[in-house]
């Protein structure tokens, strides 16, 4: 009998975007003023591997890189069914952009051997740019299909699912080793039992830093010094609101009053 699928989550811990708010002086988000959360849509990655793995059986690896505090989203990636979970965690990982960020996972998911299948979430809710997925498995050599809406087949060898692009649904096979980004219609999150969330706790979470992930190539794009972007400013949106006016009275009396206005802003008669 097969032993199943090798399985990489990568999972992101986020500020949870319903309490946090923007430091308008320093023009970015205060991140001690919300609790830390697993990206949501990172969920969805870890739903997906949890399905797969009782389907046909594996093995799965939750990996995020981030600071200490990151072993918490990890614990909970265990108490929804990841069976390990590695942390990179280094001071010189700080800063990085997409490229930099998708390198280091990539170096981690070369050191953790062979694997079938990468599963990530389509997006983070704070960066929000839906590179790093594509970008590691550039970095692996792989194929990626991204937007992936639902699992329509899975065995030993190839995946088949269906994914959502610019409003056009497509059919994709792809065969391992491979890369899927999922969105939140792909499944609904399993709660964590309270069973799962004791055991999570007293797990051991790998943690790995620079020094561990001899990367074979020249390239060494780790940290701010290895990303070749960098964000120049950061503001939070408006509301998006238009100023208005409301013309009161009679429908004459708006009628003039809206021809007056019209004039005013330049249109001719
Ligand atoms: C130009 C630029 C410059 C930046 N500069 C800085 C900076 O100086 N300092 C700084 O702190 N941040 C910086 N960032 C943010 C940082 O690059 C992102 O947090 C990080 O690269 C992940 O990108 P994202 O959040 O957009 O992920 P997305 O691409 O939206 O995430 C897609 C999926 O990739 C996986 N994933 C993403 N990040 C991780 C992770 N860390 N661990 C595990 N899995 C992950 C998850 O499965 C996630 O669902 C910068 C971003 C950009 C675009």
């Amino acid at each position: 009998m097969s032993k199943g699928l090798k399985i990489v989550v990568l999972v992101k811990q986020v500020p949870d975007i319903e309490k946090v708010r923007f430091d308008y002086e320093k023009g970015r988000l205060d991140r001690s003023s919300a609790e830390a959360v697993i990206n949501p849509f990172d969920l969805n990655a870890l739903e997906a591997a949890a399905q797969i793995k009782e389907k046909i059986g594996g093995v799965v690896t939750a990996v995020s890189m981030g600071p200490e505090q990151a072993k918490d989203a990890l614990r909970d990636a265990l108490a929804r069914g990841a069976d390990e979970a590695v942390l990179l965690s280094d001071l010189r990982f700080a800063g990085a952009d997409t490229l930099a960020t998708s390198y280091t996972l990539s170096c981690a998911v070369r050191k953790l051997g062979a694997f079938d299948l990468i599963i990530c979430g389509e997006k983070t809710i704070d960066g929000d740019t839906a590179q790093v997925g594509p970008e590691v498995a550039e970095f692996l050599g792989i194929p990626h299909v991204a937007y992936v809406d639902e699992i329509l087949d899975i065995s030993i060898a190839e995946i088949t699912v269906k994914s959502r692009l610019d409003g056009d649904n497509y059919v994709v096979k792809m065969r391992f080793p491979g890369l899927i980004t999922v969105t939140k219609d792909a499944n609904v999150p399993r709660l964590p039992t309270l069973k799962d969330k004791l055991r999570s706790r007293k797990a051991e979470i790998t943690v790995w830093g620079m020094k561990d992930l001899a990367c074979l190539d020249e390239k060494q794009f780790f940290g701010l010094q290895g990303s070749p972007t960098g964000v120049a400013k950061v503001f939070a949106p408006t509301s998006g609101k238009k100023k208005g006016q409301i013309v009161m009275g009679t429908p004459e009396e708006k009628a003039r009053r809206i021809a007056e206005i019209l004039l005013k802003l330049g249109a001719s008669q």
